[in-house]
């Protein structure tokens, strides 16, 4: 059986105190969600602002593959006929084949912010659906706070939806629009409106109390065929139902169709990409589509996934899209180390001795405060020097960084480095914007001179972190260091209480792990030390 998916980021969603779309950027996301499958895209109110009607404008002339659009609006105001009323006017010349209207169903919002008769109220819903109705579009009514309403005076919440389907309305939406229903009152709700209304229903939830995925899994369940959420559960407060958890709970435990089973890995793909739309990080926590949610740490975790993956993980992360990863740990056990090697195509098998080694010196430098979960060229270059002992590449003899204020109130940072590199010495002096940014030029510099493939090598993003301080120590700095060959982006960390040292230990590391990684022929190997690997003076 299929459920209809109902899709509001581009409106409910915007409500999200951090979330803002441009026209452009409705328009992608929009073409993003037609190819994803959803059956409906809610693309605004046209009424309220002109973005909206913009947006409108533009989308009636692109094709649209697998959904409907739909503009969203609510009844008429209470002096208008529908037929001059200026909203319901926005509305139709948005159009769309479908048009939501929402309409009051609790009382207290009727007599207190419509301040009308709630007699008045039943019959604007009544006439607004049957005038859109009597213009050809099909009609979703969203009975808003319908839950809440039922609650203080179901009379009269089931009258609202009784007057939408009078109207002609295709599909009755029952809202819980603060979110704060129990899964309880959602199920009786459905049910005492499949009892007054004999047509599909739909179901809008609101995270207030994180229940909105299980409120609307519990309606599905009591037969609504229609539910309404938004990617990521972008939305006002604390967000909507959240579709990229319905959907696959649907499809892969429930037995209904939604997108469909081809289309679903396909998921985690436009969840990231609306995150990367809307320019807000994307939650790793997000079950099924984020980045944590097939990853595993803990070393007999890991041991017991590599034997089979049922044992713990709920779902294979490809139907959805995902990924499984391996993180790499103070928690780690040896077979976290093999699969990590594994995916970077390092041969090493369960008994050598170098794991030890490498497991050794990873807890420790965890313990002085490295993570190299997000700095996984730092684990490659840990793991090849416990393996093969360190590569000698180039020593470094010396280096300083001065940083000056001018009478003028101009900052300027100059570093010097000093490279040995076998019987040659290299010194070169370099300017920055600030002193990292000088050091890692001076580095380069003289490091070009030697390796081709440092050319192109350039520093994409950095990142301090002060770590706290403990046992008499002084605060310590974890700097993560992202440097780009224009193929590969990669990221390796260095600590120390010394921000220079920090950076200078990240940035020496990135430059090893690109001549790693290019197959440049090391002068020779010095036997790994616990330690050494990350030495300044290495
Ligand atoms: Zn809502």
């Amino acid at each position: 059986m299929r459920i209809q998916i109902y899709d509001t980021t581009l409106r409910d969603g915007t409500q999200s105190e951090s979330v803002a779309f441009s026209v452009e950027d409705k328009i992608r996301v929009a073409r993003e969600l037609d190819q994803v499958g959803v059956s409906y895209i809610e693309g605004g109110w046209p009424g309220s602002n002109e973005k909206d009607a913009e947006f409108f404008r533009r989308a009636s002339s692109l094709t649209w593959h697998n959904a409907r659009l739909s503009a969203f609006g609510s009844t008429a105001r209470p002096r208008n006929s529908p037929h001059q009323d200026s909203n319901l006017k926005a509305l139709l010349e948005a159009s769309t084949p479908t048009v939501t209207l929402f309409g009051k169903s609790w009382d207290l919002h009727v007599t207190r912010a419509l301040k009308i008769p709630l007699d008045k109220n039943l019959e604007l819903i009544r006439d607004s659906v049957a005038y859109v109705k009597s213009q050809g579009r099909e009609v979703i009514f969203d009975a808003e706070h319908f839950f809440d309403g039922l609650a203080a005076n179901p009379d009269y919440a089931i009258a609202a939806i009784q007057a939408a389907a009078d109207g002609g309305a295709d599909t009755i939406v029952l809202c819980d629009t603060n979110g704060g229903r129990l899964t309880s009152h959602i199920r009786d709700g459905v049910r005492r409106a499949q009892t007054a209304v004999g047509l599909p229903l739909g179901i809008h939830t609101h995270n207030d109390g994180e229940l909105a995925v299980a409120n609307s899994l519990a309606a599905v369940e009591c037969g609504v065929t229609q539910v309404q959420g938004t990617m990521n559960g972008y939305g006002e407060r604390c967000g909507n139902a959240n579709l990229c958890s319905i959907i696959p709970n649907l499809e892969l435990k429930m037995g209904y169709s939604t997108i469909g089973r081809d289309r679903l890995p396909a998921l985690a793909r436009t969840s990231k990409f609306i995150s990367q739309i809307a320019n807000l990080p994307h939650r790793k926590d997000l079950p099924f589509v984020g980045d944590s949610a097939f990853a595993h740490k803990g070393g007999i975790h890991v041991s017991a996934v590599m034997k089979d993956t049922a044992t713990y993980e709920h779902i294979s992360p490809e139907l959805v899209g995902n990924t499984r990863r391996v993180l790499v740990s103070e928690l780690s056990g040896k077979s976290n180390l093999v699969y990590k090697a594994m995916e970077m195509g390092i041969q090493i098998s369960d008994d050598n001795d170098a794991l030890g080694v490498a497991l050794q010196l990873l807890k420790k430098l965890e313990n002085e405060g490295y993570e190299f979960e997000a700095a996984e060229a730092s684990l490659r270059v840990l793991l090849e020097t416990a393996i093969h002992g360190e590569p000698e590449f180039f020593a470094i003899e010396n280096f300083r960084v001065v940083t000056e204020m001018r009478r003028d109130g101009e900052v300027t940072s100059e570093a010097t480095v000093k490279i040995r590199l076998g019987e040659k010495v290299v010194h070169t002096v370099a300017e920055g914007d600030g002193p990292v940014h000088a050091l890692d030029r001076a580095l380069h510099n003289a490091l070009h001179q030697f390796f081709e493939p440092l050319r192109h090598v350039q520093l994409t993003d950095y990142k301090v972190r002060v770590l706290d301080a403990s046992d008499g120590t002084g605060a310590r700095v974890r700097v993560l260091v992202q440097q780009s060959d224009g193929e590969e982006s990669w990221t390796t960390v260095g600590v120390s209480e010394n921000i220079l040292e920090a950076s200078y230990r990240a940035l020496a590391d990135g430059v090893k792990y690109k001549l790693l990684k290019d197959r440049v022929p090391a002068q020779g190997h010095v036997r790994s030390r616990t330690g050494v690997a990350f030495s300044a003076g290495s």
